[in-house]
């Protein structure tokens, strides 16, 4: 055992027990964290299974059409978001792609930001992109964050979080991507630099700028705080998409007074006299990011800039039936495996998209709604075995949903 300490080394790259993660033995040999990795690397090449192969063949089979085609299978409405996220990815993958050439060109990293409402699919969107490409993916809240030495997360467990999401595959989690959420949470809390520090505001995003950019980060395999002892992993961010997403309440205000100002003597677009008052997100320019908090370094970062619209009744209603993973599909598909048909009525449709109007709890409460009607149905089913059919009308929902507890509903 003294022997093994004071001696074992890596039989294939010499490195000593204290240079490496993890030094593995053998019978009559050990092989290091570095060298188990590059050699899973070379089989994965070989078969052609794993990594760079797969999704170059992916960007080489989808064309930003087509990514946006798979995005409309699952996600409803947001045209204008889907179209600049595909290309985003598009170019993304392809730079990844690129070979150095004589002159020069070196395509630039394009890290996207989606603001729109909360439950209106920043999320979905990116989950989606994610699953369509085959890369690592992991979501992450920036209110966690706080700036190196605080009460808080760092920055870098955004990486660690990656780096579980791809197995610790580090070329894997290399071209992986990263949705930011409520990344508004960290805007500068005024304007003067107070005496204080803003750690969780513009420290976090001064942290922030340099994963965004594209450098070497040391990741804890574990998250947590960095300490000395601790081996970590180095990750090189240039090739990660970030996506952030946020709501950026109150941005409305102040698109609406850049707006105001600019009108005189302008028109907002060559086409365009009268203002959508509904939907004022769609007029945001990074200018307006500036003014709500966000440090010009990050906007600069951040290239693409794309909103969401809020959600009206009649995308509600498609979110509940088209997406093919819809939540009417779902519950279907949940009582076929009891050997029961299900079917809704119509006006069951429309109460519940109504209901979730009515308490402005957007798409995300579609699915508490249902859970509420649904509850007893799923409940009793499994036991009742003579029935095979289960039609839901609109006095049976009205019924669950008034005996559901309703504060609860408006929690979720
Ligand atoms: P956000 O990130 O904008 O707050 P999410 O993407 O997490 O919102 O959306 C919450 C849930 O609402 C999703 O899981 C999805 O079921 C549903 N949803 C929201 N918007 C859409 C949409 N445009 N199309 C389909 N489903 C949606």
């Amino acid at each position: 055992m003294a022997k093994q300490n004071k001696e074992s080394r890596c039989s294939f790259c010499h490195s000593g027990k204290h240079e490496t993660l993890m030094l593995i033995e053998g019978m009559d040999a050990f092989i290091c964290d570095k060298c188990v990795t590059q050699a899973n690397q070379l089989l994965a090449q070989e078969l052609g299974t794993k990594g760079t192969k797969n999704i170059q063949e992916a960007i080489n089979l989808l064309k930003p059409l087509e990514i946006k085609q798979h995005l409309d299978q699952y996600v409803i409405g947001q045209d204008d978001a889907k179209k600049v996220l595909s290309v985003a990815v598009y170019n993304h993958y392809k730079r990844l792609n690129q070979k150095v050439d004589k002159d020069e060109i070196e395509i630039e990293k394009s890290n996207i930001m989606l603001v729109g409402e909360t439950g209106t699919g920043k999320t979905l969107l990116a989950k989606t992109i994610a699953k369509i490409l085959h890369v690592p993916f992991c979501i992450c809240d920036a209110t966690v964050l706080t700036e190196a030495g605080y009460v808080g997360e760092d920055v870098e467990s955004i990486l660690t979080r990656l780096l579980q999401a791809a197995d610790y595959d580090v070329t894997a989690a290399e071209r992986g991507i990263v949705y930011i959420d409520e990344v508004d949470k960290v805007a500068r809390k005024s304007d003067n630099p107070s005496i204080t520090r803003d750690v969780s505001g513009e420290g976090v995003q001064q942290a922030l700028l340099k994963i965004l950019e594209g450098t070497v980060v040391n990741v804890p395999p574990q998250g947590g705080r960095k300490h000395p002892d601790q081996k970590m992993i180095p990750v090189n961010t240039n090739n990660i998409l970030f996506i952030c997403g946020g709501a950026f309440d109150g941005i409305e205000r102040k698109i609406a007074n850049r707006l105001r100002t600019q009108a005189v003597g302008y028109k907002v677009k060559k086409d365009e006299t009268v203002l959508d008052l509904k939907n004022l997100y769609k007029y945001i320019t990074p200018q307006d990011l500036k003014s709500f908090g966000l440090i010009p370094e990050l906007i600069g970062r951040i290239p693409v800039l794309s909103h969401l619209n809020p959600l009206d009744k009649e995308s509600l209603r498609n979110i509940l039936t088209a997406p093919k993973n819809s939540l009417i599909k779902q519950y279907v598909k949940l009582f076929a495996y009891e050997d029961v048909k299900l079917t809704f009525d119509e006006d069951v449709l429309n109460f519940i998209v109504d209901k979730a109007m009515e308490y402005k709890l957007g798409a995300r409460g579609l699915r508490s709604i249902c859970e509420a009607i649904m509850l007893d149905a799923m409940f009793d089913t499994p036991t009742q075995t003579d029935v095979r059919e289960l039609h839901i009308n609109l006095d049976y929902a009205i019924e669950k949903f008034e005996k559901a507890d309703f504060k609860k509903l408006q929690a979720a």
